[in-house]
């Protein structure tokens, strides 16, 4: 039967506790054990799906089409194992599961109530799809002490209970903050959140101190005595020079070792870390740099394209390079004046990322035309791929009037909104009046691609599994047009209807995706897209 650990977050948000199971998970799994990472999260929202991408950062898409939190992309980049729905739920869709049980009348007259109906519904999920597994970890989101996660915080005490001696552990991460005028470390934070824990009923075994300075042997063991677990198990947690070395760092610092310790196993094998080690000298030793452009609309918060930004490191890890990332407003070249070749000429690639709405659209597209015209690496990923099939019809095939009818009404719908398209479930249709949320053509579907295109050649193949999330759609109608100004579609659906992807053969790098393929990349593993991509700037670096 799995083992589950459970991790809370205390003191404040943004604690990286994410980052974190995705890391212990990464160390149980270089020592051999099967893992699996679930996020629980409190808001009433039934999935981030509709959520803006400034509240909630990007929404990550699963290959069975959930859209779920960001937090599972980080637990895919550091494990390879594919997350499913199945590994994020919130509070939303417990209560709307709740709620339609209700109607049915499934409850048969009872008093529907957060304990035991909320909590048996969530101790339901943490309990199902775990088959092989040896350990499943589950990260409750939000600060203990939040009115939200209550139900969930009581479903993790009861099922500590319900799972039995030994097959559940509780992690808590917290903060000791640095006070600089005083030139000392505080406890007290942590303190008070392990009091408002175990005022829930749970009793951390291990706490995972985020901290900015090195923590003194003298204020672990006082976090120890004042919050009853043992000194080894206060974990400190200095602030790591990148993402990739903090499994390296937790395990130096002992943290796999302690939970494993917690469960009372013995004799486990080290964790075998070459795989890690060779990430981190990559990214530590670069041979070289390479500056790309991302032109979009979500700028102002980095979240908002989170696997976008790892992919495109994971593209410098694989050309051995350092990527320096320049996140520029599309908004910026909209204005009559604006200053686009002096601000894309020091770029050596340029990608334009998925998006919604028209909101710099315009000064996309006037990305798109620049890195054509001036043979600059460009990479166009879902909206950006729509972007580069309107520039070329706009200027290599003559359609002025070319849109998309995401903008608005239009007579040249270049793209235009997929009504119908063959999913693994059967024929799925959708109309412009239908509801926003899960919608969307969402999830892994295949593409053929084809023989001789530039693709086939950087996927090594002509079959290819990639996830999506997409309303809209380039419209076939307009292949030839846009094929004779040379844009050629290279890639489609497997029953021919849809454009997956687009190309220029004629220049040195040009490519347009209709998915996201940032999702499916890993350090260990990156996708071959991005690692092309990469490729491409470093090549351009040498010629400017
Ligand atoms: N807005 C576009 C669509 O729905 C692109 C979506 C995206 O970039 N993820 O088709």
């Amino acid at each position: 039967m799995a083992r589950y650990i459970f991790i809370t977050g205390g003191v404040v948000s943004s604690l990286g506790k994410g980052l974190m199971a995705a890391s212990l998970a990464a160390l149980l799994q270089a020592r051999g054990y099967r893992v699996r990472i679930r996020k629980f999260d409190p808001y009433l929202n039934v999935d981030p799906g509709t959520m803006s991408p400034y509240q909630h950062g990007e929404v990550y898409v699963t290959d069975d089409g959930a859209e779920t939190d960001l937090d599972l992309g980080h637990y895919e980049r550091f494990t390879g194992v594919s997350a499913r729905q199945s590994d994020n739920v919130t509070q939303g869709r417990i209560y709307q599961t709740i709620i339609t049980k209700e109607r049915r009348g499934d409850y048969l007259g009872a008093t529907v109530q957060v304990i035991p109906h909320v909590t048996d519904e969530i101790k339901a999920f943490a309990l199902a799809d775990t088959e092989g597994l040896d350990f499943v970890l589950c990260e409750i989101g939000g600060t203990v002490g939040d009115i939200e996660s209550l139900p969930f915080m009581e479903a993790i005490r009861q099922l500590h209970n319900d799972l039995g001696r030994g097959q559940s552990i509780f992690v808590h991460v917290t903060l000791v903050p640095y006070i600089a005028a005083a030139g000392e470390l505080k406890t007290k934070p942590t303190q008070h959140s392990v009091r408002e824990l175990t005022s829930l009923g749970i009793q951390p075994d291990i706490l995972l101190c985020r901290c900015e300075q090195p923590l003194p042997e003298s204020e672990r063991a006082k976090i120890a005595l004042f919050c009853n677990v043992r000194t080894e198990a206060v974990i400190p947690a200095l602030d790591a020079p990148n993402i990739y070395s903090v499994p390296a760092q937790y395990h130096a610092e002992g943290l796999d070792e302690e939970v494993l310790r917690a469960f009372g196993i013995e004799g486990a094998a080290e964790p075998e870390m070459s795989r890690w080690l060779d990430i981190m000298d990559r990214y530590a030793n670069p041979e070289g740099e390479v500056t790309i452009g991302v032109v979009g609309k979500y700028v102002g918060l980095q979240d908002a394209y989170k696997s976008l930004h790892e992919a495109l490191v994971h593209g410098g890890l694989a050309n051995r390079v350092k990527v320096n990332i320049r996140w520029i407003d599309a908004e910026l070249f909209e204005e009559p004046d604006s200053d686009i070749a002096a601000r894309l000429e020091p770029m050596h690639g340029i990608l334009v990322p998925g998006g919604f709405g028209v909101r710099g659209s315009e000064g996309k597209i006037a990305s798109v035309r620049f890195a054509r015209e001036r043979g600059v690496p460009f990479f166009g990923i879902c909206l950006g791929m729509q972007m580069a099939c309107i520039e070329g019809a706009r200027n290599t095939a003559g359609i002025a009037h070319a849109s998309t009818t995401e903008f608005g009404e239009t007579s040249e719908p270049v793209v235009g909104l997929i009504t119908e398209w063959m999913s693994a479930e059967g024929l799925q249709q959708r109309s412009a009046e239908g509801d926003l949320g899960g919608t969307m053509r969402l999830g892994a579907y295949d593409a053929k691609l084809t023989g001789n295109s530039v693709v086939a050649g950087i996927y090594g193949g002509t079959d290819i599994s990639e996830r999506h999330r997409h309303r809209y759609e380039v419209n076939a109608a307009y292949r030839e047009p846009l094929e004779k100004g040379g844009l050629i579609f290279s890639g489609m659906s497997p029953d021919g209807q849809l454009p997956e992807i687009v190309e220029r053969p004629d220049h040195p790098w040009f490519i347009g995706v209709q998915f996201h393929p940032e999702l499916k990349s890993k350090p260990f593993d990156p996708h071959p897209l991005f690692a092309g991509f990469i490729e491409a700037a470093v090549k351009q670096s040498r010629l400017v």
